[in-house]
């Protein structure tokens, strides 16, 4: 298929790669110049990048990123032709998804919003999961993209709802790796050695994939970004501006808000979430720490 991929980040890069590797015409676009993608050919400008595709898909930072992409200076708006399924993997705000779908669709465009689980390690492996939102004759005829970049793609209802699946999901990533951090501050500081419980959190109930892909970065310290702080202080305050919309109460969300606010005050932004540990650590005046480290 004809494809323009928009937004070479730490997924759009591998994402895209996979669609070539898969054997489909790629054209990408990246708002920094100097990202490049092996095999496809390189855009000047979002519009440029999709004229002439048969799917748009984009992978940006935020709402306002996909809707400059979309609707902004040099978007792609001036070159949608009726028939183009426009896809967003961006983790976006639900409502504004919806307005997105509608604006394009009043010029025959089809949007299906397919944001992503399995971080940086899932899209360079072509094993991401879509959480998708849209029309099933739409999301069947884009199979082969979704193929090529994941291993499965869950329906959660008509567009919109991939998001709002999508920020319920990353809700719980953020509540379950508190609790984890908490439990290594306080075992530490009690004078248990993290190599020594990870093994009984995964033998037990306790057990999960979040601390599957996060206990062996921890264990090494090493807080480079799979998935940055930033983006989950971002989904964190879009589930609970949701809540507010919708009157539901996340107390438990709310407090985890406040630890992304402080890490990301102290300047820890760009490092993955995981470096959220560094705060209890120095309120606790503790260090989690391997001794085979
Ligand atoms: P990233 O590495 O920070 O990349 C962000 C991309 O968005 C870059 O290409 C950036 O361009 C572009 N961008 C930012 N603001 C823009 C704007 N105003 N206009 C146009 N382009 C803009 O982020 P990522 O990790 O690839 O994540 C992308 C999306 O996937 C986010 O919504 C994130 O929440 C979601 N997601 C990420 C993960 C993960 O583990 N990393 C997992 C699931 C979902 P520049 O190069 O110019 O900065």
């Amino acid at each position: 298929m004809r494809v323009a991929f928009l937004g070479l980040g730490l997924m759009g890069q591998s994402m895209a790669t996979n669609l070539v590797k898969a054997g489909h015409e790629v054209t990408v676009w990246n708002r920094s110049a100097g990202k490049e993608v092996a095999g496809a050919k390189s855009a000047a400008s979002p519009a440029d990048a999709a004229r002439g595709a048969e799917v748009v898909w984009m992978c940006v930072s935020d709402t306002n990123a996909v809707e400059q992409v979309l609707f902004g200076t040099g978007g792609v708006e001036s070159v949608l032709e009726a028939g183009m399924v426009i896809v967003d993997s961006s983790t976006i705000s639900p409502t504004a998804t919806q307005k997105f779908a509608e604006r394009v669709r009043s010029r025959s465009v089809d949007y299906v919003d397919a944001p992503v689980t399995g971080s940086k390690i899932g899209a360079a492996s072509a094993t991401l999961i879509f959480i998708a939102g849209g029309d099933e004759q739409v999301l069947a005829r884009i199979q082969p993209l979704f193929q090529a970049m994941g291993k499965q793609v869950f329906r959660m209802g008509e567009t919109g709802k991939g998001q709002a699946a999508k920020l319920v999901m990353n809700l719980q990533i953020a509540l379950i790796y508190e609790g984890f951090a908490e439990a290594l501050t306080l075992a530490t500081k009690l004078g248990v050695q993290p190599e020594t419980l990870i093994p009984l959190i995964q033998a037990s109930m306790v057990r999960s994939g979040v601390v599957d892909y996060k206990a062996p970065f921890v264990l090494k310290r090493d807080f480079s970004p799979n998935f940055p702080l930033r983006l989950m202080q971002k989904d964190i305050h879009l589930a609970l501006d949701a809540a507010r919309e919708l009157r539901v109460k996340l107390p438990a969300l709310q407090t985890v808000e406040e630890i992304y606010d402080l890490s990301s005050e102290e300047g820890q932004q760009d490092l993955d979430y995981a470096a959220t540990l560094t705060l209890l650590e120095k309120w606790a005046g503790v260090q989690v720490k391997s001794n085979n480290a």
